[in-house]
């Protein structure tokens, strides 16, 4: 294993624009579940929580059910703290090496660890939306149940099934896969689109290297593939890093 990741740590350091596109599995060993494994999210729980059908259209017992879901995951995420991977590539972002992060979390936790440039594709979790009248809340309105200035149904400003992604992250996003001559896939199964979609260009321009515990649709377009725990491979490139570059003071 060690000279793949000497062969990433080279790369990353010889490439002029080197961008991260993170998913679920950057986040599971601060103990958030994925949504797609055998333990995942959508294995325990209907998709239907995380729709937009449901939260226009369901009878208020449903919608109760969908603003409990959240609110449990509000809960869970107040217990948990950046992991390995999301500072190692904050520190990467603060000595040069990595021009933004990509994400299609919604926990916040690339921010927490102090990353400056990151685009969550699919929204934020800790801010909360009306679904009525637009305005925005901080967690705790999702507690209290409706809108307090209209009455309306109350949301996680994240990306629902049924929804489109943001217009400006998208094309902010896109913009920087577009300069980037090399993306570190880490931690994502890389089949959700259009998602996805930003990896697949990133290969064709540049040196796409997938870091994912399982194999994904895009391994054939890869550079490097590291079938590993996120953490252990970052640990291991920035070891490798260290020893090309002396950490900065
Ligand atoms: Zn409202």
């Amino acid at each position: 294993m060690a000279a793949i990741h000497e062969e990433v740590a080279l790369a990353l350091w010889q490439a002029e624009t080197a961008v991260a596109f993170t998913g679920a599995g950057s986040s599971t060993a601060s103990g958030l579940p994925d949504f797609r494994s055998t333990r995942g999210l959508w294995r325990q729980f209907p998709e239907a929580l995380a729709s937009r059908e449901t939260l226009e259209h369901a009878l208020e017992e449903r919608y109760e059910e969908m603003r409990a879901f959240y609110l449990w995951r509000l809960e869970t995420l107040q217990k948990v703290d950046p992991n390995p991977v999301h500072r190692i590539l904050a520190q990467w972002e603060q000595r040069g090496l990595l021009a933004g992060i990509i994400t299609q979390n919604v926990d916040g936790l690339h921010q927490r660890a102090g990353s400056q440039k990151v685009f969550p594709l699919h929204g934020d979790l800790h801010t909360i939306r009306c679904q009525r009248c637009g305005r925005f809340f901080r967690p705790e309105a999702m507690a209290q149940g409706s809108c307090p200035v209209c009455g309306g149904r109350l949301r996680p400003h994240v990306v629902l099934f049924g929804e489109a992604l943001p217009r400006d992250v998208w094309d902010g996003a896109l913009d920087l896969t577009r300069q980037a001559d090399l993306m570190l896939a880490v931690g994502s199964s890389l089949q959700v689109y259009p998602a996805a979609s930003l990896p697949r260009l990133a290969a064709q321009k540049g040196k796409l290297i997938i870091i994912n515990q399982e194999p994904t649709p895009l391994d054939d377009l890869a550079f490097r593939i590291l079938h590993q725990d996120a953490g252990e491979a970052l640990a291991a490139i920035d070891r490798e890093l260290s020893l090309r570059i002396p950490p900065s003071n």
